[in-house]
């Protein structure tokens, strides 16, 4: 089976005007409309985007559309919108992250690089090296280019560390106090430059809980668009030392018992897939 998504082409990433854009593009494209965090998205039935013909009354045409590819043969365009504009009834205004799960994987990943894209448009509108304005790439890449001195400005992504740390049937989970809900996650942190993503997680763990790690094992990556992060998913054992919370970041953490686990992470995030990961093996280990 094709993928669903085909991305674009890396000369063929352009950005237009929506004044002009009905020479190229279809009325049948497929829009990711962002207000910020808010994606526009038709609930009636499985969720979907809307089409360029269903919204576009309401694309201002100072408007950017930005081209991302085919969504199964449809082109596919991101566009910020204002939250006012007066759009039709049957769509709705949602937070990316309330359809984590609920929209096909895929489709999820599409949205994802929408939003950063558009977080990128709109935070590289001035040169960051001499402050003149920036205008599109003529090659088409996905570059905003100083209009002045030439620097280049693509889209980027902070890599981001995340583990699960075992020992035996226990795994070692904590909650941040920015979990409002009570969750306990897996540890996770930014990485520094100059560091390898085995480093970041030696010190993490050692500043968040206090506890050495050894075995390290690569798990997956994931795209984590909030706002712009790639997600290195490690597993790691327990090695040593007594759980030492850093209080400013760290509510609480502990071992738990994989037949005794507290609020986990959503099913779709990476920090969920791990641990349901390590609960199949011990409960295989057991039978
Ligand atoms: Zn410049």
């Amino acid at each position: 089976m094709p993928e669903r998504y085909q991305p674009a082409a890396s000369r063929d990433m352009a950005i237009f005007n929506a004044a002009g854009a009905g020479a190229v593009v279809p009325g049948s494209a497929l829009m990711l409309a962002f207000a910020g965090s808010q994606v526009l998205v038709d609930l009636a039935g499985p969720p979907r985007f809307p089409s360029f013909y269903e919204i576009a009354a309401w694309v201002p045409a100072d408007a950017e559309l930005h081209h991302l590819g085919h969504w199964e043969g449809q082109a596919l365009f991101a566009v910020a919108l204002d939250k006012q504009s007066g759009l039709d009834e049957s769509l709705d205004w949602m937070d990316l992250r309330r359809l984590l799960g609920v929209l096909d994987e895929s489709l999820f990943y599409v949205a994802g690089r929408a939003t950063q894209i558009l977080d990128w448009a709109r935070n590289h509108r001035f040169c960051g090296r001499c402050g003149a304005p920036t205008a599109r790439h003529e090659g088409g890449e996905r570059a905003l280019v100083c209009t002045r001195c030439g620097f280049g400005a693509y889209p980027r992504i902070n890599p981001c560390v995340i583990a699960i740390v075992t020992r035996g049937d226990e795994i070692l989970l904590a909650r941040a106090h920015r979990f409002a809900n009570g969750m306990f996650s897996a540890l996770a942190g930014f990485m520094e430059v100059g560091e390898t993503a085995e480093q970041t997680l030696i010190r993490e763990v050692r500043e968040e809980v206090g506890v050495e790690i050894g075995d390290i094992r690569y798990f997956a990556s994931q795209s984590w668009p909030f706002p712009s992060n790639l997600m290195l998913a490690y597993l790691a054992e327990y090695a040593g030392g007594e759980i030492r919370l850093q209080e400013e970041e760290i509510a609480e953490a502990g071992f738990f018992h994989y037949t005794d686990l507290p609020l986990l992470p959503p099913a779709g995030s990476i920090a969920r897939a791990m641990i349901d990961h390590f609960v199949a093996e011990r409960t295989a280990h057991h039978a």
